[in-house]
């Protein structure tokens, strides 16, 4: 299969070529066309699969259909156990958006570093990758809105959990809008996630590699 057939645009499919992967991996097979539907997605997969672009690569294609002239304001959410993640997938984005027409602020937060140098990048940021704990610092200064999130991405979620974020992450649920795609990804079945699972997922198309 070729990156051509799963429903990118012109401007994605440039940008996946300057970055040199010739062909679309199993799990971006298979979640990149499930994640443009617009449903929700529940994805088995480890590290070095690829499942970081799988979602990337959607989420930037959903900016390039937009006008230019949106509003910038938080719209994709990301959270994630740890800062590493955190910085990885950030890259990731930026990586693949420095090409594309329509620009997309990203912005990665964790903790271990000062709130106010978070705080002032904030603005305009469009995508925001964050550890649960970070975030909440965050929305308690209030210099973070999430009633605009149109997206929720949970990577890695088994650890996240193993983690102990159970808390902080239910508290972040009950402060997004109803209307909105969740994106589960983790690489066990773990039991612990079936709450998880029940809480957040609607019908969502599963995916395991
Ligand atoms: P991930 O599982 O998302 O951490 O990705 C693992 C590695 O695979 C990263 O170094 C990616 O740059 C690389 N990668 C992801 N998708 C592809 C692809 N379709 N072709 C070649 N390399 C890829």
């Amino acid at each position: 299969m070729s990156f051509e057939s799963l429903g990118l645009s012109e401007s994605l499919l440039k940008a996946i070529a300057k970055q040199q992967y010739p062909n679309p991996f199993p799990i971006q097979e298979q979640a990149i066309p499930a994640i443009l539907s617009g449903k929700d997605i529940q994805g088995i997969a480890q590290t070095g699969s690829g499942k970081t672009a799988s979602f990337v690569l959607p989420i930037l294609e959903f900016f390039q259909r937009k006008k230019a002239t949106r509003s910038l304001h938080l719209k994709v959410l990301i959270l994630v156990p740890t800062r590493e993640l955190a910085l990885q997938i950030s890259e990731v984005i930026s990586s693949f958006s420095e090409s594309l027409p329509i620009k997309v602020k990203n912005l990665a937060v964790f903790g271990g570093v000062p709130l106010n140098q978070q705080m002032t990048k904030l603005r305009d940021t469009e995508i925001l990758v964050a550890t649960p704990g970070r975030l909440l610092d965050l929305i308690s200064t209030q210099s973070l809105n999430l009633t605009k999130i149109e997206m929720l991405v949970l990577d890695e979620a088994d650890k996240m959990l193993d983690l102990g974020f159970q808390e902080e992450m239910s508290y972040i649920f009950r402060l997004l809008p109803k209307k909105r795609q969740n994106i589960l990804f983790s690489a066990t079945l773990d039991t612990k996630l079936e709450v998880i699972k029940e809480n957040l997922l609607c019908e969502p198309i599963k995916i395991e590699i």
